[in-house]
């Protein structure tokens, strides 16, 4: 799967390679020629002064030399060709004219070529005497009434341009009038370092040049024929030839290339612009080199290129970045989408558990009820327990008052009859006496088996310890024990239930007898106190104590350590909840000095409202 995907992206970038590569050929070949067609420009521009220079030098002179030769003096000279004065005068006379006009050279030749009289008579390569037949300027005159010639002086070694007029004189054509001008001070206007100025002759000799190192030198082989042609007109004297090593070609575009190939100043490729001047018989050319023509174009294609990578680059960056923010805006979508999906999950999980806590809050509320249900059937238990055990004591409690009663009223009986009314009297009250105590205990029975309000009242504490007091004097007095009271001076008042506080009381109290029943000290002591918003109440009793292993255990259900039959183990469970129910608490604890504590701790009722017990 690797493999081919890598050859794609290999081809890919071949692909673009190539691409590119033609595209930068395409631009260079482009640059290239608008860089061409600039230099052609500017060396068409440089050969169009160049050659109106040449032309304006020329023109000036190109009729001077008619005019000289009609003169009278050159005339006569001709006419008396070896009279010393005439020559003389006609010496003097070309000399004058030679600086008036700014020639090199003027001088007069004879028919056969001999010259007769020069501006230069008195230098040291005079002309005079001097033979020139074989230049075209000589004959071309005498033939065709003009000559016109270029050629490096035989005689001064100067190059020069000359111009010859036949002189007639009385219609015979009897020698040629000539001025040679100096070609050095036109190359003087060429100087320039950068490009070459050059003029050629017919056989592509240079003859001009505004460098001197190509002077004399041919483009191409010097070929016998070339040679014979100019050594005819000894056109360059005696001066040496040399040749150019080149190749010239035609570009596509039509630029004339010219690649010269020697080790000397020829080395290089030149942009070749030229132009004939027929009249003057040369060609003017001017050489521009393409180096930096060819440096501009490359580096054109380079910053082209430089700015295409740019550009690429910028579009990688910008695309790039694009993605990037697309890949984050893709992930944040995700992790966004991530997150509501958890959430809808959490919060189905969250409805889940909600609804399964709902479900354990009914439960646990059907479970409470339940307790509550059984809790108050164990309370009724418990007490038609403490019933049973009370039962037998109750009756020994009610056959006494009963035994006595009826003593006392067949007492009475027979006291009314003996009429000792007042005795009689005294034995009917107290017979009264025993049936209100009876009655009330069997009030405080009633009251104790029957189920109580759930309601909380403010509940006088002296009363429910009274009746619990009653209920239980029975068992107090049979079984010796004394149990004091001490519930301070003022009424305490608590919020509680009456019967259900009773009932504690009835609870620890017995469990304090049963405490105190075998030992020495049979007294049980009971104190309330007031202790800010709170009431505690105090059963302290002189038995064994609770051992510290079984502290923790007492107070659950169906714990006793009493023979069976005895105890049940749900006296304290049931005292321990009802205080609870009350807001308070029942807790226990060793008496330094040995025996039970327990503490119980009410809610104080607020003092103004004094409630009756139910
Ligand atoms: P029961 O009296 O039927 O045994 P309780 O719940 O009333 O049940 O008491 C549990 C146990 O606590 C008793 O069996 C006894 O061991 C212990 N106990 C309760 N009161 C006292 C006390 N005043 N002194 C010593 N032990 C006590």
């Amino acid at each position: 799967m690797i493999a081919p995907r890598n050859t794609l992206v290999w081809l890919a970038g071949a692909l673009m390679a190539a691409l590119l590569a033609g595209l930068a050929l395409v631009a260079h070949q482009q640059a290239l020629a608008t860089a061409f067609q600039q230099l052609r420009d500017r060396g068409q521009n440089t050969l169009n002064l160049a050659e109106s220079t040449l032309r304006g030098q020329l023109a000036r002179f190109e009729h001077l030399p008619e005019l000289l030769a009609d003169q009278r003096v050159i005339r006569s000279l001709l006419l008396a060709p070896r009279d010393p004065d005439l020559v003389m005068a006609a010496n003097t006379y070309l000399r004058d004219a030679a600086e008036l006009l700014g020639a090199s050279d003027v001088y007069v030749m004879y028919r056969d070529g001999e010259t007769l009289a020069a501006s230069n008579f008195d230098q040291p390569h005079s002309f005079v005497g001097g033979n020139f037949a074989f230049r075209p300027y000589f004959f071309d005159a005498i033939d065709h009434g003009a000559g016109r010639f270029y050629a490096l002086g035989t005689t001064s070694n100067k190059r020069g341009y000359y111009f010859g007029a036949p002189i007639d004189v009385a219609g015979q054509r009897l020698g040629v009038m000539v001025i040679k001008i100096d070609v050095d001070e036109l190359e003087q206007a060429w100087a320039s370092d950068e490009l070459r100025i050059i003029v050629t002759d017919p056989e592509d000799i240079v003859f001009l040049s505004n460098r001197p190192d190509w002077l004399f030198r041919a483009f191409g082989a010097l070929t016998p024929d070339r040679l014979a042609r100019t050594q005819a007109t000894r056109r360059y004297a005696s001066a040496e030839l040399g040749e150019i090593d080149f190749q010239s070609r035609l570009d596509r575009r039509g630029f004339r290339l010219l690649s010269g190939h020697g080790e000397d100043a020829v080395a290089g490729e030149y942009l070749v612009v030229k132009s004939e001047m027929p009249q003057a018989g040369w060609t003017v050319q001017i050489l521009l080199p393409t180096r930096a023509a060819r440096v501009q174009a490359a580096a054109s294609v380079v910053i082209g290129l430089l700015g295409l990578g740019l550009l690429g680059l910028l579009v990688t960056i910008v695309w790039l970045r694009r993605r990037q923010l697309a890949q984050r805006l893709e992930m944040e979508q995700a992790a966004k989408d991530d997150l509501e999906r958890r959430v809808i999950e959490r919060t189905g999980q969250l409805r889940d558990a909600n609804a399964a806590l709902r479900e354990e809050i009914a439960e646990r509320g059907a479970a409470e009820h339940q307790l509550r249900k059984t809790q108050s059937e164990l309370v009724q238990a418990g007490k038609l327990a403490a019933l049973g055990q009370m039962s037998a004591a109750l009756s020994h409690e009610f056959n006494q008052p009963l035994g006595a009663a009826r003593n006392y009223a067949e007492n009475a009986q027979v006291l009314l009859a003996q009429d000792r009314h007042a005795e009689a009297q005294g034995n009917i009250e107290r017979i009264l006496g025993m049936i209100d105590r009876m009655t009330r205990i069997s009030r405080h029975l009633r009251n104790f088996a029957r189920k109580p309000n759930q309601k909380l009242r403010h509940v006088t504490l002296s009363d429910p310890v009274t009746e619990a007091q009653e209920l239980l004097g029975w068992r107090l007095r049979k079984s010796g024990v004394t149990l004091s009271v001490d519930l301070g001076r003022a009424p305490l008042q608590v919020v509680a239930g009456p019967v259900r506080l009773q009932q504690v009381l009835v609870n620890l109290i017995s469990n304090a007898i049963d405490a105190v029943e075998g030992g020495q000290n049979k007294t049980l002591d009971l104190s309330a106190r007031r202790e800010g918003a709170s009431v505690s109440l105090v059963l302290r009793d002189h038995g064994p104590g609770v051992p510290d292993g079984i502290q923790d255990r007492i107070f659950d259900p169906f714990f006793s350590t009493k023979d069976v039959g005895k105890g049940l183990g749900l006296g304290l469970s049931i005292s321990y909840n009802i205080m609870r129910d009350f807001g308070g608490s029942l807790s226990m604890r060793n008496h330094p000095e040995g025996g039970a504590e327990f503490v119980l701790i009410l809610q104080a009722a607020p003092d103004a409202a004094l409630e009756a017990a139910e």
